[in-house]
């Protein structure tokens, strides 16, 4: 199988980059739309920053500030319209995944004229320009081609692939991430380690991919210590800026991972306990990895040992007791949601990526041993 390295987005990092680059923005035109959450980015300074270069170079600018977690179908129409509605040139977005997501999916809508009928059709021919500010370090979002938004009709969430919405610039900036919870800053990591250790296994893994995971693996397994020592403590400042730096870092180097390689049956899974149970994404993800992981050793030892030696860990089962003791209590699952989260995942495209395809009865074995089921 041939395999292949594509990753158009400029990276750009450091403190204070969004100021600093402030003539970067002009390429993209005249009038801009910063697209946000409610109120994390007016708290940790990026909104302002934003502000602060589009005034100072004399771009136009509006504000759509409405992406709620795990973004629906009508929030990014609503956004796309309002953009549409005063001729926005480009698009900033600023937060973690879900504004990311969000404003990608609304750059593709405008470029590409899309109504809801074909927002998932494959069809797309343009998207307007995008530059991404991550606020959170776990999805990535700032340097891939995908866009995850919940469907209420299939219920569940569903991923737009498609080049032209890579970002044109990720601007990185970890002071940003100096005000997010502690349980947001646990889950996001796993979320961005789960991408590192699922792109390792992914049969689209390539060299350049793996040197990239096993980079992102160690750095965020090396802050695993830390992240139990701030929930025991319940000290915060534990998350210094050198840390968070490390954060961001691994999880925009997982992000160019899953551009190449796509996830696994972790993901496919994941969504179902998002949009059914409201389980963080990144908890979801964290909880799953590991029985996944003892289900692909059966099939693939040498690969799995890959991975444990990336964690310098020797067993699968020292990675499920560190998750158990950062996620605490587990969610109470029956066995009837099991059937039917596991008959939803099946039908996940990313099954498709792993090196040993699970049945159905296999998802469910996995489900029932990561939450404890009998
Ligand atoms: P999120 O849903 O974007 O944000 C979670 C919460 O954190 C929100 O309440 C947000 O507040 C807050 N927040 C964000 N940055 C903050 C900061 N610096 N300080 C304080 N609070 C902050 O969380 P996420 O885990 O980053 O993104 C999850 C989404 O990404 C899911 O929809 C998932 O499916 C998707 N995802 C995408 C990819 C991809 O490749 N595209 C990969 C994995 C996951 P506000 O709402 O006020 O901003
Ligand atoms: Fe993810």
């Amino acid at each position: 199988m041939s395999k292949s390295y594509f990753m158009p987005t400029r990276v750009i990092m450091g403190n204070n980059c969004v100021v600093e680059n402030s003539k970067m923005f002009s390429t993209y035109g005249k009038n801009a739309m910063i697209v946000t959450g409610k109120s994390s980015a007016k708290i940790n300074g990026a909104e302002a920053d934003v502000v602060e270069v589009l005034k100072a170079v004399g771009i136009n600018y509006l504000i759509y500030d409405q992406v709620m977690s795990n973004p629906t179908v009508s929030c990014v129409f609503e956004g796309a319209d309002y953009g549409r509605d005063n001729a926005v040139d480009f698009i900033i977005a600023i937060g973690g995944g879900s504004p990311l997501d969000a404003a990608k999916a609304m750059a593709l809508i405008i470029g590409s004229n899309l109504s809801e009928d074909n927002l998932f059709s494959g069809n797309y021919t343009e998207a307007l320009p995008l530059i991404a500010i991550p606020t959170t370090a776990g999805t990535g979002s700032e340097v891939t081609q995908y866009s995850i938004i919940t469907n209420d009709v299939l219920e569940t969430k569903i991923g737009i692939k498609t080049h032209l919405i890579f970002p044109k610039v990720a601007l990185l900036d970890a002071k940003y991430m100096m005000s997010l919870s502690v349980v947001n800053t646990v889950n996001t990591t796993i979320d961005a380690l789960s991408h590192a250790v699922e792109g390792m296994i992914s049969i689209k893994a390539s060299g350049i991919s793996d040197s990239l995971a096993t980079r992102s693996i160690r750095m965020i397994m090396g802050c695993v210590p830390t992240m139990m020592e701030v929930l025991e403590e319940e000290d915060s400042t534990l998350f210094t800026l050198e840390m968070r730096e490390k954060f961001l870092y691994a999880s925009t180097l997982a992000g160019m991972v899953i551009a190449q390689t796509g996830t696994t049956a972790v993901h496919a899974m994941g969504y179902a306990l998002t949009y059914n149970k409201q389980i963080d994404h990144g908890r979801a993800n964290g909880l799953l990895i590991g029985e996944f992981l003892r289900f692909t050793e059966k099939g693939e030892p040498k690969l799995v040992a890959r991975v444990l030696e990336a964690m310098d860990i020797r067993r699968v089962d020292v990675y499920i007791d560190m998750m158990r003791k950062l996620f605490g209590e587990l969610e109470p699952i029956s066995n009837e949601e099991i059937r039917t989260f596991s008959a939803k995942a099946i039908l996940a495209g990313n099954i498709s990526n792993c090196p040993v395809i699970p049945t159905v009865a296999d998802l469910e074995a996995i489900f029932m041993a990561s939450f404890g089921v009998k």
